[in-house]
């Protein structure tokens, strides 16, 4: 991994009380969290998709939490009843489903879902067979203003059934409360990745990847990024030997546990100075705005634009990599595509363009799934982009 200058923390730093050594425990720390909620009479929501607006769930006093599948082990149980030719990650998240072995699935008293891939929205059919789920509709003409009033209408009726099914109020205020620590944690998260824009950034990729959790609006959680974004502001001395190729990674999100692909690039001469996906920046770079008089409204306003795949036209995803382009400055891009993930996989073409015709940088794409069986093959195609890269 190129992490001789970008450590950001001392060697021994995964031990102790520091931002790396705290979030190499994600998943306890969340455990924690959520059984501590639960037992206070906290509901738990699981969610499945960067669209549901967790500040609903935090306004009607529940816990929000991310359920994504990045497990290879699952994705046996989950092909007796789903077909093998479907998306890693909604294969690992249902093969949880089927072996029980998502604790936070296990304790969730509700599932929420929305209309996005196909593959996703068959999925909670199988999944609503056993458990609670609510999906969202998400309507996907984006650029549409009675789609728009549709999205604000799911919302409303979103915001109804929570405060039914836990029998409280959900007024404008808790909203608004809601949306402020999301905020605050979107804008640590920001920061953050705006390091990458040094240089010689303090952190990797990979490390960057680790700073985020599986429930949002975690105070600890909050600490630990300030702590993180002071020791960056930190001088250090650089011992690297040479500089890294710059990678702005773009394409599906890589859920816990299914980084390799990033591993792979940072373990062959890369650092990955900006991811665009659901895993990286896309979720983080627009806040909600408090100040709105329909907090509904606001929501509607910041989780509609989210540049995903599943819009159709869906230009703001270019429009956000041309951002990271300019203040990243990559050398190249490389983008991630699920095995059967097709609405990712159809952009590529317009992704290709852009980094070749507009950015004049090379692009590799990388279709894989969650098994390492094509790790080597990878690595080698990782190496010959970026030799093409230093032969420039
Ligand atoms: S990539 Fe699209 S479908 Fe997947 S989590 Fe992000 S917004 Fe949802
Ligand atoms: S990666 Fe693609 S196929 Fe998989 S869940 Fe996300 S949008 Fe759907």
């Amino acid at each position: 991994m190129a992490d001789s200058c970008c450590s950001g923390e001392s060697s021994d730093a995964a031990a102790g009380d520091t931002p790396r050594a705290w979030f190499a425990r994600m998943i306890p720390n969340c455990l924690a969290y959520a059984t501590a909620a639960k037992a206070e009479g906290r509901p738990i929501v699981g969610i499945l998709c960067e669209y549901t607006p967790r500040e609903l769930i935090m306004a009607a006093g529940a816990v929000p939490v991310c359920l994504c599948g990045g497990s290879a082990d699952m994705i046996p149980a989950a092909e007796k009843h789903l077909p093998a030719n479907l998306c890693p990650l909604i294969k690992s998240t249902f093969g949880y489903h089927v072996e029980r072995a998502n604790p936070f699935l296990e304790m969730a008293d509700l599932v929420v879902g929305e209309t996005t891939c196909d593959g996703k929205k068959k999925m909670y059919e199988l999944l609503a067979e056993t458990r609670p789920v609510y999906v969202l509709e998400l309507p996907q003409k984006v650029d549409d203003a009675d789609a728009r009033a549709h999205w604000v209408a799911e919302l409303r009726k979103f915001r109804a059934f929570l405060a039914e099914r836990f029998s409280v109020t959900i007024p404008d205020e808790k909203i608004r409360e809601a949306a402020g620590a999301m905020n605050r944690e979107r804008a640590l998260r920001r920061r953050l990745a705006d390091a990458m824009a040094a240089d010689r950034p303090g952190l990797t990729g990979r490390r960057l990847l680790n700073f985020k959790s599986s429930i949002s609006g975690i105070e600890a959680d909050f600490t630990q990024y300030e702590k993180a974004l002071a020791l960056l502001a930190e001088p250090k001395t650089c011992r690297g030997n040479g500089q890294p190729v710059r990678v702005l990674m773009t394409g599906v999100p890589m859920a816990h546990g299914a980084e390799r692909v990033l591993e792979i690039i940072e373990g062959h001469g890369g650092l990955v100075v900006a991811t665009e996906s659901c895993t990286g920046v896309k979720p983080i770079v627009d806040d909600v705005d408090v100040a709105a008089a329909d907090p509904i409204e606001a929501l509607a306003e910041k989780y509609f634009h989210l540049p995903c795949s599943v819009m159709t036209r869906n230009d703001r995803r270019l429009d956000l990599l041309r951002l990271l382009a300019a203040r990243f400055r990559p050398e190249c891009v490389v983008e991630l595509i699920w095995q059967a993930c097709l609405t990712y996989d159809v952009e590529t073409s317009r992704v290709r363009r852009l980094a070749e015709d507009e950015l004049g940088i090379p692009y590799l794409r990388i279709e894989t799934d969650y098994s390492p069986s094509d790790s080597a093959r990878i690595a080698v195609r990782v190496e010959a982009l970026f030799e093409t890269v230093r032969a420039a």
